[in-house]
């Protein structure tokens, strides 16, 4: 049996476009959360700049 000590951060935090682990939270179930590391976030709103709407 395994003995463990202390809190394991069970919840993951991963980049949906890269997959770098960018945060973890503390869950009591595994759970893993897709969101925008920073890099990403970054690169998508230079891109959000660049469209152009129709009318
Ligand atoms: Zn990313």
């Amino acid at each position: 049996m395994a003995n463990f000590v202390g809190s394991i951060n069970l919840g993951s935090v991963l980049c949906k476009h890269c997959g770098n682990l960018i945060d973890t939270v503390d869950t009591e179930k595994v759970i893993i959360y897709y969101s925008d590391c920073l890099q990403c976030n970054k690169e998508s709103s230079e891109k959000e700049e660049e469209k152009t709407y129709e009318y």
